[in-house]
């Protein structure tokens, strides 16, 4: 042992326990080295260690005496990296996050911490920037012509003489480019100060009174504050446009009283400036975000802000949930029911479920937001494990406009469009308004439908639509193995006019220029708002109002705020409706509900066009008459039937190979020796394949998988955990498999 160490005050453990980030399940040990922090050696250290040829920055997560290695094998840590441990409550939440994904714990705190920290990189800064104006602000705003951001940050700094520190400065949405780029102009300075650890926020919290709140928002906020100081899941169930935000606001400003921070999430495309700017123009605080445009240095600033308690309020997207707090006093998830929350690769975890388990743990309260709660959340509610707290009416006068069917079968299309809703087209543009027309693009495994008289796919031994597959081309169920061969002809009716659903409406905005020449066709879809300059003019055209048409995918749900649309006109509502997903009705009736939520939003009343094949179907109906709500009772009560979450818990186990025969070879042995240990322990645990993926060549690959369910979650996880030991010691180099807990599809 080096003599150091003797002279160190506690005494050091013989052994550190590391997590590293491989994808092994399980700790590695390590001998000590080298000066042992000031306040000893403890969990969340961060160190670097010898790892075969490399060298890797690892989390210690236990001290102990011995080693189960023989003490010549035992290396030493090559490094120490901090003096303080992270967060004990940061840790916890990774390793909760590791035990219930079934993931390798190195990996998960890997995944949690900022790039720089994963890199090696010192924690907090020692200094900290501060900037001021080098000139005055008149001279600078001249110097400046054509950079308005650049001139609105001089006119910020303007206002404090005594300059503001770079934390305060990007809160308000600066970045340090633009800093930097005053700097260059010599327009300010920079100073460098030592950090004080106590540095917080104080003074008067609001910038902007908040609103007064209806009779509903004022009874939720009421139940709300009754819980302000222990673990309390509340669903703030609200139709679009109702208030909740506004409540979010008021929420915030009550745990803020208190001194305490709040983090929310929100879905990746739900982060607008918009957004930001009405949670910046409230407070007085700052507002810290984490999303996916930031640096690394300012990802780190955020996350250093958060866990010092410097920042009272932190919004992000997903993985923000890995944000640690010093202070935490209220966790908010809004739209819940959003499907970017689950993350579908590496470590698939979902962030609202780990707020909960967060918020439980911490003892604060969480408000999940939502105009149409995922069905998870609403049986929670119903259960009375959650509060149900609902907002009816919109402050505005308009209520949300009701879905109208289009039939779409044996009508000549258009682009994809029939002509009833070409004249509901031409109409609202003669009335001045603007017309949103919605293209489902999303990725579900599509089913067979004839477009002749509706018939869709069904499977002959359980209630599900069938899957097309196309090598060879044929149909298969998910939900018994059942195959057919791809038929010809309609068994309905007998017309060859068979396709997928959803195909053939790509060409919408082709038509919808030639058949309105004169009206402007915006574009919005992924590709669009990646460009974000192209972007903000596009939303600076349409906010002036003018009558237009606005073609775009999921992107248009939500977000944005289009006041002047007064048409929606949802091109093709079966895709999503009958694919064979077990989640793709839940999924598709959101989507529906928050993209008929566009419509009317301001002064003037909307109406919404749904084209379906199925203008009967009964759900689609149920729907449109009596809205999500009533839908959502009815799939809970078909999923309880079925046998299906949140009534049934899932793990899906994914195998994909080069060559088929391995995948096969591969996910039936771990099904064989699944079976086995199952039946030995008599488990409850089911467990159903392999079954080819819904779409099982893709990039050259074979894909495979083999479903866990069960009534209890704990049995499941047993399960998981054993089959993962298995696969880890027993599937060949060839496959590659991943165990996916809580599957957001089956896809
Ligand atoms: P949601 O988050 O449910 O979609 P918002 O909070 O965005 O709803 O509210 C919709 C609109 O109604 C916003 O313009 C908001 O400012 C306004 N609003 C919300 N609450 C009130 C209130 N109590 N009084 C007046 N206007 C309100
Ligand atoms: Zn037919
Ligand atoms: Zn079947």
């Amino acid at each position: 042992m080096p003599a150091d160490d003797r002279t160190a005050p506690p005494p050091a453990p013989k052994v550190l326990r590391v997590a590293v980030p491989t994808p092994l399940r399980r700790l590695f040990d390590y001998r000590p080295a080298g000066q042992p922090p000031a306040g000893g050696w403890r969990a969340g250290i961060r160190v670097k260690v010898p790892f075969g040829r490399r060298h890797l920055v690892g989390i210690v997560m236990e001290c102990a005496a011995h080693s189960e290695l023989p003490a010549h094998q035992l290396k030493p840590i090559s490094a120490r990296l901090d003096d303080e441990p992270l967060p004990s409550d940061w840790l916890w939440l990774c390793q909760f996050t590791a035990r219930y994904y079934q993931h390798s714990l190195g990996d998960t705190l890997h995944h949690a911490l900022p790039g720089p920290l994963r890199q090696g990189r010192p924690r907090e800064a020692r200094i900290r920037e501060r900037w001021q104006l080098n000139t005055t602000e008149s001279s600078a705003l001249d110097a400046l012509a054509r950079a308005p951001r650049q001139r609105e940050l001089i006119q910020l700094l303007a206002q404090h003489r005594h300059g503001m520190v770079s934390a305060a400065i990007m809160a308000q949405g600066y970045t340090r480019a633009q800093l930097q780029g005053l700097l260059d102009k010599a327009l300010i300075i920079r100073t460098e100060e030592p950090l004080t650890a106590s540095e917080g926020w104080s003074g008067a919290l609001l910038a902007e009174p908040s609103l007064p709140l209806n009779r509903e928002q004022a009874t939720a906020l009421a139940a709300l504050h009754e819980g302000l100081d222990r673990f309390h899941p509340c669903l703030l169930h609200g139709v679009t446009g109702s208030g909740k935000t506004e409540v979010y606001l008021q929420l915030i400003e009550g745990v803020l009283g208190q001194g305490r921070q709040a983090l929310v999430l929100v879905p990746e495309i739900g982060l607008t400036p918009q957004t930001l700017s009405r949670f910046r123009k409230r407070f007085r605080a700052p507002v810290v975000a984490l999303h996916s445009g930031l640096t690394d240095m300012e990802r780190l600033d955020a996350w250093e802000a958060a866990r010092s308690g410097r920042a009272p309020i932190v919004i992000g997207t997903r993985s923000a949930i890995f944000t640690p707090l010093a202070r935490p006093g209220a966790i908010i998830v809004d739209e819940e029911h959003d499907g970017s929350f689950k993350q579908q690769d590496g470590l698939r975890y979902h962030a609202r479920d780990l707020a909960i388990a967060r918020a439980h743990h911490d003892g604060v309260p969480i408000l999940l937001g939502s105009a149409t709660p995922s069905l998870e959340t609403l049986a929670q509610a119903r259960s009375g494990r959650y509060r149900h707290l609902r907002l009816t009416q919109r402050p505005s006068r308009h209520a949300p406009a009701k879905l109208e069917l289009v039939d779409l079968r044996g009508r000549l299309r258009q682009g994809g469009l029939v002509p009833p809703a070409i004249d509901a087209i031409r109409q609202a543009l003669k009335a001045e308004g603007q017309v949103l027309v919605f293209i489902n693009r999303r990725g579900f495994s599509p089913s067979l439908a004839c477009h002749q008289c509706g018939w869709i796919a069904e499977c002959r031994h359980c209630d599900s639509r069938m899957t097309l597959h196309r090598q060879p081309p044929r149909l298969v169920c998910h939900h018994c193995e059942h195959q057919t061969p791809q038929p010809d002809a309609c068994p309905g009716c007998g017309s060859a006019d068979l396709r997928p659903l959803g195909a053939g409406t790509e060409r919408s905005e082709e038509t919808l220029t030639t058949l309105f020449p004169d009206i402007p066709v915006y574009r919005i879809d992924r590709d669009s708002t990646r460009r974000k300059e192209a972007f903000d003019q596009i939303l600076t055209e349409i906010r002036r109002g003018e009558p237009s048409l606005l073609v775009g995918t999921q992107m248009l749900a939500k977000g944005h705020h289009l006041p002047h649309v007064t048409l929606v006109v949802v091109v093709n509502a079966d895709a999503g409706l009958y694919a064979s997903d077990f989640r793709a009705l839940e999924q598709s009736a959101q989507l529906l509900v928050q993209v008929a939520g566009r419509a009317g939003r301001a002064d003037r009343a909307g109406r919404v066009l749904v084209q379906t094949l199925h203008p009967d179907d009964p759900n689609l109906r149920l729907l449109a008459d009596s809205g999500y709500d009533a839908l959502a009772y009815q799939m809970l009560e078909e999923r309880r039937l079925a046998g299906l979450p949140p009534y049934r818990y899932l793990a899906l186990t994914r195998f994909e190979a080069t060559r088929e025969e391995d995948a096969l070879e591969a996910a039936e042995a771990a099904g064989e020796a699944l079976r086995e240990w199952l039946s030995e322990r008599r488990s409850s645990v089911h467990c159903l394949g392999p079954v080819p993926a819904p779409m099982e060549r893709r990039q050259n690959r074979y894909h495979l998988q083999l479903m866990l369910s069960s009534e209890k979650r704990s049995a499941l996880h047993e399960a998981g955990a054993w089959l993962v030991g298995w696969l880890e010691s027993s599937t060949s180099r060839k496959v590659r498999w991943s165990l996916d807990i809580d599957p957001m599809t089956l896809s």
